[in-house]
């Protein structure tokens, strides 16, 4: 049954690449949300067609939902024969903008040498097609398979997935009984099981001053220059630190099996929009910098907070004047699967077989809609798995390799078995 469920995916080989190009077709660009609707109507109508019923969900009302750009989601559900688990596949339709650099149309959807080329092929419309035919080879099997089947296209996961995962887990759409295994598609490499990612606290740090004429600045207080002794601070007593942090969780590439942040903007004093030659000669009264701070499973964010604050509390005690806030933009706490979860050893075994080797276990060292799933819907069976190259997102001539989305389709078809119906096909 195995090699029957497998020559199902592969006579799907064509229609695959097909999909994935014709999701590429819709420039479904984030910021600002372009084309969603169409999208998950494509979506919807294809699965529609196979028996899924089909929902649209519009996050009203969230970061970025207008009627011009409404956030429209799909999910898809098709019931088994019998009553029994779902699993759910969960894709984002969201790219990132095109960017500099291509040499092909990046929403062509080419079909070339093997790859189909454009923005999302690898982020992630292959790994949603490589979902949806695994599913349908899995359904052609076992016409009598129990439980359920899902599949999600979802919006925003390029800024944060408020108008997409998020809004949806707090409806219940990620939570038992409805659901009990996702699986996210993302371009994690074919052989590889992603558990979760690491930490996130971004927050905004301001110093302030006192406005005063530039000639004599010794008549006001200048921020940026509070600044300058936060950075020094930091860049002595903080960031050495955090290089000595070291996590058990296998966070790919090596080098965020760290604690890290980076410094991801400065501004102060007097905007740049006066540029050029127009400068006004004051003392700055505000310096803000933004920072990114990615953290380890050992790490609780109460600690990493303080950390931050006991450096500028410090600066409050021995500078004079110094004075500051932080104010939090987000946080997302560690995520990490256990290796023993059904839906991991399902796609373990998925991997094994096809690949004839034991799976890579990794931990994505930034965040994806798995937060919520885990932090709303309160489900810790979730994993990402698909095809397509990691270092291949977000780059120009962006391609997934089309046997890269054959094999990967198997592993899912063998997981739906495994998962749904304890591995009929032996
Ligand atoms: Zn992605």
């Amino acid at each position: 049954m195995r090699d029957a469920l497998f020559r199902a995916v592969d006579r799907r080989r064509n229609a695959v690449a097909e999909l994935t190009a014709d999701l590429i077709r819709f420039p479904t660009v984030n910021p600002p949300g372009e084309d969603y609707g169409p999208c998950a109507e494509f979506v919807g109508n294809y699965l529609a067609a196979r028996g899924y019923q089909v929902h649209y969900v519009r996050a009203e009302g969230t970061p970025g939902d207008t009627d011009r750009h409404p956030r429209i989601n799909v999910i898809a559900r098709l019931e088994g024969k019998r009553p029994g688990q779902t699993v759910h596949f969960n894709s984002h339709i969201d790219v990132v903008e095109a960017g500099k650099g291509w040499t092909l149309d990046p929403f062509g959807g080419d079909i070339r040498d093997g790859r189909v080329y454009g923005r999302g092929a690898c982020d992630m419309k292959g790994g949603l097609a490589a979902s949806m035919i695994a599913a349908e080879a899995f359904v052609e099997t076992f016409p009598d398979f129990p439980g359920a089947i899902e599949i999600s296209g979802t919006v925003d996961e390029e800024s944060g997935g408020f108008g997409g995962v998020a809004y949806l887990a707090r409806q219940g759409y990620f939570s038992r009984p409805r659901v009990d295994h996702v699986i996210i598609p993302e371009p994690l490499n074919k052989d590889r099981i992603c558990l979760g990612h690491r930490g996130v606290w971004w927050a905004e740090i301001e110093t302030k001053g006192e406005i005063a004429h530039g000639s004599m600045p010794f008549l006001g207080d200048c921020a940026v220059r509070h600044m300058g002794a936060v950075l020094e601070a930091f860049e002595r007593d903080l960031f050495p630190a955090l290089d000595r942090k070291q996590t058990s969780m296998p966070v790919v590439p090596e080098g965020a099996r760290r604690s890290t942040m980076n410094i991801n903007s400065i501004h102060g004093g007097q905007t740049d929009d006066y540029r050029p030659g127009l400068p006004s000669p004051n003392v700055p009264d505000w310096c803000r910098i933004t920072i990114d701070r990615r953290f380890l499973l050992e790490e609780d964010i109460t600690e990493v907070k303080g950390e931050v604050t006991s450096i500028l509390e410090r600066l409050r005690r021995d500078r004079p004047k110094f004075d500051y806030t932080v104010r939090d933009v987000m946080e997302v706490l560690p995520n990490m699967t256990e290796r023993d979860a059904p839906v991991v050893t399902a796609v373990a075994e998925g991997i094994r077989a096809i690949f004839d080797r034991e799976p890579d276990y990794v931990i994505s060292p930034g965040t994806y809609d798995q937060k919520h799933v885990a932090r709303i819907g309160h489900l810790f069976n979730c994993i990402a798995y698909g095809p397509g190259i990691l270092d291949l997102a977000h780059r120009p001539d962006e391609w997934v390799g089309i046997d890269d989305m054959v094999e990967s389709a198997k592993v899912m078809a063998l997981g739906l078995d495994i998962l749904l119906q304890g591995g009929l096909a032996k």
